[in-house]
């Protein structure tokens, strides 16, 4: 039994999102960004190397990430202890909170999981481009091998360009085996929720969240564990344009320090161990 913290650092750069831009000005600069991810993979050192970077891919670099550079970084990742995952930016394709077109997410979450799976990396986890979600993911999920998601910031209820595209009001604030008819409540689905490390509105969300409030989140979590039976997992969540100035990252550092003092770090695949032995327990 314990608190559980999964380090996850969404892969995109800054350009992305100036979307009155023309797609080639949102594209990354290759060099600066191969920087800032050898940033990653050393703060993680702090924590064993237990990061989970998720690989973006968009309309706007669909192939990007799987240059040679970049592999050679997913592998040094998963070398030291840590795990890669898919980052789908495909809010264009939500309406009303729903997924309007499944074959083009489907299409989007091959165009890594394929390439990489064919280099010999180990991908079993996702996240939707601004926390995107909806019921029709799961399934998707399931027939690619992604057991668990990353997307869920419970209470969370954001419109983008007029359109609801994540809605997880009520979502439980531990993980969950999530239901096939409601992505926010637990069912029998092979996928498992992840979620962000929450206490009301303040969340492990390191980007916007000071140090006290996040110290204030891990204490609130560590309390919560000791007064439930099992196992609490969330996730605390980051961004690759983070890394560019030393006082973020200094930050950063401080955040994993804090939390570590009242929990663990494990990876994508150490949840796995956790979550069969529950199963096996008959607890779920
Ligand atoms: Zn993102």
């Amino acid at each position: 039994m314990g608190l559980n913290f999964i380090f996850t650092v969404d892969g995109d750069w800054d350009e992305y999102f100036y979307d009155k831009l023309p797609k080639c000005k949102r594209r990354p600069d290759k060099k600066h960004l191969l920087g800032l991810i050898k940033r990653e993979v050393k703060i993680a050192r702090s924590i064993n190397g237990k990061i989970l970077h998720f690989v973006h891919t968009s309309p706007v670099t669909r192939e990007y990430f799987l240059q040679p550079d970049f592999v050679a970084l997913w592998k040094k990742i998963e070398k030291k202890g840590g795990s890669i995952g898919v980052h789908c930016h495909e809010e264009g394709l939500f309406n009303h909170g729903k997924l309007e077109d499944p074959s083009k997410l489907e299409q989007s979450i091959h165009s890594i999981t394929v390439p990489l799976r064919d280099k010999g990396l180990n991908l079993i986890s996702y996240r939707g481009g601004y926390l995107t979600f909806c019921k029709s993911i799961i399934p998707i999920l399931e027939k690619n091998g992604i057991i668990l998601d990353f997307s869920c910031s419970s209470g969370r209820y954001l419109h983008y360009k007029g359109k609801l595209i994540a809605d997880w009001r009520g979502a439980p604030k531990n993980y969950y085996h999530m239901c096939y008819h409601d992505h926010r409540k637990e069912g029998k689905s092979d996928v498992v929720e992840i979620p962000l490390g929450k206490l009301k509105q303040r969340a492990l969300y390191i980007d916007i969240t000071s140090l006290l409030d996040i110290w204030m989140v891990a204490r609130h979590l560590a309390r919560k564990e000791r007064a439930i039976e099992g196992n609490m997992i969330v996730s605390l969540l980051t961004h690759t344009y983070e890394f560019s100035s030393w006082w973020k990252r200094l930050k950063i550092r401080a955040v994993l320090f804090i939390c570590s003092r009242y929990g663990g770090f494990i990876s994508d695949k150490e949840v796995l161990d956790i979550i069969r032995h529950k199963r096996g327990a008959g607890k779920i």
